[in-house]
């Protein structure tokens, strides 16, 4: 079955036959599919359909069992995270948890790319100073478009659920990125904070960031995503366009019909 009716021609990042098993658990299962540089793909599925270990085989969190992942035409899926954050792809986490001993500035300052290792920061040199200085004025930038600059000297681990994600859409972007894989950023988020998150990411693609975003909420998904890629039960079951999805029969299916959790019913689907 032709789950990918229009390749993209270029592809920013490729992924084919990728399968993921935890024990007997087959989470990814011939996962294969393409992301051409500037879309905006929304990643659905059901809970439990494998859309965080796809982000996480992508950005090196979780080997992959099979198959391979390559980024600007580069194989990355025997790379370490950080090696995959310096080839340019930066990702948010589920579930973001934060340092109790650093502050909300620090934990964005930390996430810089362009630190100058331990013996310049020790030795406190020149270049290492002016890093620093560097990371501490992108980082309040990012904190002030994210909504988080009342924040900044607060533990970052006090922050709210929502905060926290929006702490983690900015260390991601500390690294300056060409691939964004946000796991599932406005849940959890304050409805008037969801606003400037679709803001700030329509705002990242027009300068040219390529976005995959795991989300649930169709409204969301509608608005920002070019394109959406629907996982169920490790499979790739559906690539179309949002406006697509509530008459696909294998997307309803696999929200409606399969075992895992039902997380978004068809009115949902085509209300939104
Ligand atoms: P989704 O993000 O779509 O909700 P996940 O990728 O988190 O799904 O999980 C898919 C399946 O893989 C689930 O059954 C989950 O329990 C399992 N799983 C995910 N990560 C691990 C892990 N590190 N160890 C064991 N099982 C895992
Ligand atoms: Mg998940």
């Amino acid at each position: 079955m032709n789950t990918n009716p229009q390749p993209p021609k270029q592809a920013l990042l490729q992924v084919t036959s990728v399968a993921k098993a935890f024990g007997g658990n087959k989470v990814l299962q011939d996962v294969n599919f393409d992301i051409a540089p500037g879309e905006v793909v929304g990643l659905l599925g059901p809970n439990g359909s494998g859309k965080s270990t796809l982000l996480n085989t992508t950005t090196g969190f979780e080997a992959v069992d099979q198959g391979h992942i390559a980024y600007n035409g580069q194989r990355i899926d025997k790379l370490a995270p950080h090696r995959i954050v310096q080839a340019g792809i930066a990702r948010t986490f589920q579930l973001p948890s934060m340092p109790t001993k650093m502050s909300v500035i620090e934990v964005a300052m930390a996430a810089a790319t362009r630190a100058h290792g331990f013996w310049g920061t020790l030795l406190g040199s020149p270049a290492a100073r002016q890093a620093e200085a560097a990371a501490r004025e992108k980082a309040t930038e990012l904190l002030h478009q994210l909504l988080l600059s009342h924040v900044r000297d607060l533990p970052a681990s006090a922050l709210s659920g929502g905060q926290k994600k929006l702490l983690g859409i900015v260390c991601a972007l500390m690294a300056e990125p060409q691939l964004l894989m946000l796991d599932e950023p406005t849940a959890g988020v304050h409805p008037n904070l969801r606003r400037d998150i679709v803001s700030a990411l329509q705002k990242l693609n027009t300068q040219g960031m390529t976005l995959v975003i795991v989300e649930h909420d169709m409204h969301f998904i509608r608005e920002v995503c070019t394109r959406c890629v629907v996982l169920d039960r490790g499979h790739i079951v559906a690539s179309c366009a949002p406006s697509e999805l509530a008459s696909n029969e294998r997307v309803l299916q696999a929200y409606l019909g399969g075992s895992a959790t039902a997380h978004t019913p068809k009115a949902e689907l085509e209300t939104a």
